[in-house]
Formats: structure tokens, sequence, C-alpha cells
């Protein structure tokens, strides 16, 4: 099931992701409130996709908790850059929840960076409180995925020597298009591409920490409130953002989440 957040008529709503009778087209069913709290009574409304802005899924209850170097090719790519190995345990890092932006948002890159770049990801929405959470119960605590772009200051990054202004700034984590369910996540592709050509390119059966191994640890650390989102590591191909271009982060089963640049 794809749940869509989304504005209408000036008045914000979820909805899920539905075949209008006619199956010629897409059409939104409207839901009582956010379903991470609410669950799925529905309104009875009918909203045609093609008329409503979709925005972020998600707006983070209390944190965008990331993980660094979660794919070999990528840690590969990153020695001479910010340097390190895999480590056995995930390597945790956040973001605020005032980076986030929606889909064909513009990701702004900001005046004191010359060096703004994509990391394409996934990410997955955290729907129950969860606290020292073992990894066999910890998928029980995740209420769908969505794609995410870790976009980063690589410069700041680099130079303040930790991650939280260079990977912390206004716009710089869109989410969505929408929130999947229940996507089959054995091996799906995950595909970033910049004004059409491919940059990254991985599979999610590469992840060296699994989804429950991530769920499991960052519990250990923080309390994941409902709403709360985790980013999963980009798979090698990082890379530049210029002014006026796009960038999309396509994931098999979710969708394609697309921003311009600025
Ligand atoms: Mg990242």
């Amino acid at each position: 099931m794809k749940i869509a957040r989304y504005l209408y008529e000036g008045e914000i709503s979820f909805g899920i992701i539905d075949r209008s009778e006619s199956g010629d087209s897409v059409e939104l069913v409207e839901l009582h409130g956010d379903p991470i709290v609410a669950g799925y009574d529905t309104t009875g409304r009918r909203v045609p996709l093609g008329a409503v802005k979709l925005l972020a899924p998600v707006i983070p209850r209390s944190k965008v908790v990331c993980v660094g170097k979660n794919y070999a090719d990528h840690v590969a790519e990153m020695r001479d850059v910010t340097g390190g190995e895999a480590t056995p345990e995930p390597l945790l890092f956040l973001k605020p929840n005032t980076s986030v932006i929606g889909p064909e948002d513009e990701i702004v890159r900001p005046a004191v960076s010359d060096r703004v770049e994509h990391e394409g990801e996934l990410a997955l929405v955290i729907g129950a409180v969860a606290k020292d959470v073992s990894e066999e119960d910890a998928l029980k605590y995740v209420f769908g995925f969505t794609c995410a772009n870790d976009v980063t200051a690589r410069d700041i990054q680099i130079a303040d020597g930790q991650w939280t202004r260079g990977k912390g700034f206004d716009t710089f984590c869109p989410l969505g298009p929408v929130i999947e369910t229940d996507p089959d996540l054995t091996d799906a592709r995950l595909v970033t591409r910049v004004n059409g050509e491919v940059r990254q390119e991985g599979r999610t059966s590469q992840l060296i920490h699994s989804l429950a191994k991530i769920v499991s640890y960052a519990s250990q650390a923080f309390t994941l409130l409902p709403g709360d989102v985790i980013l999963t590591g980009p798979p090698a191909g990082v890379g530049r953002l210029e002014a006026g271009d796009t960038v999309e982060v396509e994931i098999d089963g979710i969708g394609t989440l697309r921003n311009t640049v600025r």
C-alpha cells in the first residue's frame, strides 16, 4: 500500500494511492488524519493524483537518523574523501527535521559551500515507539519505506571534521514521493540520476548492515518515535549537484523522488 501526504485546495491530508473505478487514472483515497497514529479510516473522498501537490510523506517527529558507510562500493569511493572503513556496527549521525523537503521541492545549495552532493538512499519510517528492540522484532516498529536524498555539503563535512552542519542544512533531506508499507526489499534496485544520467546504482541486498540491525542498533541509542525516519546509506556514485540540475532517487516498488537544485 502506498501512502501519500498532499496539499489539495489549501488543506494537507494523507491518502492511499488507488486506481480509479474506471481503471484509467490514479486517485488518492483520503484518510482521517495521519495513518501512523490514526490508522486507515477513510473519509470517502477521492481526489485525482494529478490535482494535488505531493508533500514529504512524513515530517519526522523528532529526528532523521542516518547510517554512513553501509555499501562496500561507497566505503571504497570515500576512502580518500572522508576516510575510514566499513564499521563493525552501523555508523550513525543525525539530520535535523528542518532539513526535510518533499517531492519536486528545490534543494538549495548554501552560499558557504562549493561542493553540494547527492546521496540517494532507502529510508524507513518508524511506526511505533522503539527502545532497545531486538533485531528479531525490529521491523515490527517500521511503518513503511520511502526514497531519500542525504544531500551533503562535502567541503563543509570535511572542514568541520564532523557531519552535523554539512549534512543538516535546510532542504538537505528530500523524502518521498510516497511511503510504501510493504515493499519487497530483499533485492530492490536503487538508482540515482542527475539530469537523466545514472550516477548511483545499488541493490538493497548489498547493504552491509541489515534494516533490522539498523533499527535495533539505533534504538539502543535513541528512543525512536512514530514518524522518525532512518536513512540507510548510499551505494557508490555520490557526486556534485549544480544549479538547475534535476536529481531523481528511484527504488523498485516505492517510486521516484525528484527534486531540482538551486
Ligand atoms: Mg548518506
